[in-house]
């Protein structure tokens, strides 16, 4: 008779890791289904690592995590054609020891993760493909993989297989990807001399910057970029809404192009050597794209829920912190002896809706169609943002109140009062 274990993970990113670590580390008999060929090898971050997720995992993760630097300085810059406007916020107050945020590469972190769980007990098979459910009547009790002799049967199965998640939607719990809930992100590692980029960005001690950055880069489609420093390279990318890319037919490495072009970033880049190039697909339809995440024998994580936060620029964590709470579910259920059934399973709903991950994606339920239907905010508004600083802070004689005077007509030729109080009142309302 086959081996039939507590719990089955299928996907070794940081959802499927979390989980299958939390489970292991509390005595259950895990097995994690990988179709790379080592955990990391297919995955694709910017990337910013939020630690308080992995905290309540591995409280001890900065001794020994592949992290490369620590965010001391958050930019954001709203880009012209030839300019932007920016806010920074740099602390003193962060150091290696006590950062919320670190600079990661994603194929050396994964596979440390995963170095974890195994060593808590996680059996972790790599290239290795899970095809299909098996089910009984409506109830999942195992998986068919692409290995001869494949079938694994577990109490229960969690699906951490990213934003594709061909499983959920070949067992019909949740629909085909819909271009306008999917953005395309590609990324670019360009490596440059550790001392160079340090005297560049200004950085001592393993400090790190983040820039997001939004505005005529992405050409008034929905989407943004970003710009990450790691120890000695730098990962740049920009990311648009699949219906929008497939609409205006453009490449996304053209964007990524005009992006590195930019006078504003161009210096930060130059002289680096680009050596890696990836693109992968983002989950952004937000709270109102979630699939159903629990039934018979089942649960969903991370991406392959739709579980990212695109406003802040998280992912990994939402996909941890739901990996975790979908293992303490199972480990509850186990300590009371209950069925995996889509009852019991509905305490992972609960545990989500207490968490930021569902709190978080509910809060901006409303903003991608909000930005979808008014691109004054792509395209109008930091169009107008730039001219006025430009106009306001040029010295060239013209008295100030002229140039007030001025500024006020040139934005209401862009936007008319009305237009402006309308998409106020709109963004508050999609945001609150
Ligand atoms: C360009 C870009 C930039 C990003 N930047 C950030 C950032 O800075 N910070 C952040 O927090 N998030 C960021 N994200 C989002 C983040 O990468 C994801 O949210 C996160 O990786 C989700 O983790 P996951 O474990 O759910 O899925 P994934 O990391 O996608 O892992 C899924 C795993 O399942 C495996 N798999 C899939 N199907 C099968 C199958 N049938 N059988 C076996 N294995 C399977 C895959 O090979 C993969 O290893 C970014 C994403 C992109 C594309």
């Amino acid at each position: 008779m086959k081996e039939k274990y507590d719990c089955i993970v299928v996907g070794a990113g940081p959802g499927g890791t979390a989980a299958a670590y939390t489970l292991a580390s509390n005595g259950l008999n895990v097995i994690q289904l990988e179709r790379g060929e080592y955990p990391g090898s297919k995955n694709v971050q910017g990337a910013v690592l939020y630690a308080n997720s992995l905290e309540k995992i591995i409280p001890e993760f900065r001794m020994d995590a592949p992290l490369e630097r620590f965010l001391a300085e958050q930019r954001v810059w709203i880009i012209d054609k030839d300019a932007y406007v920016g806010t920074t916020h740099r602390t003193a107050a962060l150091n290696w020891d006590n950062a919320d945020r670190y600079t990661i590469l994603r194929a050396p972190f994964d596979r440390w993760f995963s170095k974890k769980a195994q060593e808590a007990g996680v059996l972790l098979i790599c290239e290795t493909t899970v095809l299909d459910l098996i089910k009984e009547k409506e109830r999942v009790i195992g998986v068919r993989t692409d290995r001869e002799d494949g079938e694994l049967y577990g109490e229960v199965v969690i699906l951490a297989d990213g934003v594709n998640s061909m499983l959920a939607r070949k067992a019909g719990f949740r629909k085909e990807i819909v271009p306008k809930e999917v953005a395309l992100g590609v990324k670019e590692t360009i490596f440059i001399p550790q001392e160079i980029l340090e005297n560049r960005f200004g950085l001592v001690d393993n400090q790190g910057v983040a820039i997001e950055m939004l505005g005529s880069i992405t050409r008034g489609m929905l989407g943004t970029a970003f710009l990450y420093t790691n120890k000695e390279s730098i990962s740049i990318g920009i990311g648009c809404l699949l219906a929008d890319l497939k609409k205006e037919k453009i490449p996304p490495f053209e964007l990524l192009e005009s992006l590195k072009n930019h006078p504003a970033v161009k210096p930060l880049i130059v002289g680096g050597e680009a050596k890696e190039y990836s693109a992968h697909l983002i989950p952004e339809g937000g709270y109102h794209a979630m699939p159903q995440i629990y039934g018979e024998g089942w649960m969903v994580v991370g991406d392959a829920a739709m579980f990212v936060n695109s406003i802040h620029r998280e992912g990994s964590n939402l996909a941890m912190e739901s990996g975790r709470l979908a293992a303490e579910t199972v480990i509850e259920i186990k300590k009371k002896k209950g069925r995996f059934n889509k009852e019991n399973l509905a305490l992972y709903k609960e545990k989500l809706e207490k968490s930021f991950v569902l709190k978080d994606l509910r809060k901006y339920k409303n903003f991608h169609a909000l930005i979808g239907k008014n691109r004054h905010f792509l395209t109008t508004y930091p169009e107008i943002m730039n001219d006025s600083l430009f106009s306001l802070l040029k010295v060239d004689g013209v008295d100030k109140r002229t140039k007030e005077k001025e500024t006020i007509k040139n934005i209401l030729k862009k936007r008319s009062v009305s237009g402006i109080l309308q998409d106020a009142i709109q963004l508050w309302r999609a945001t609150r």
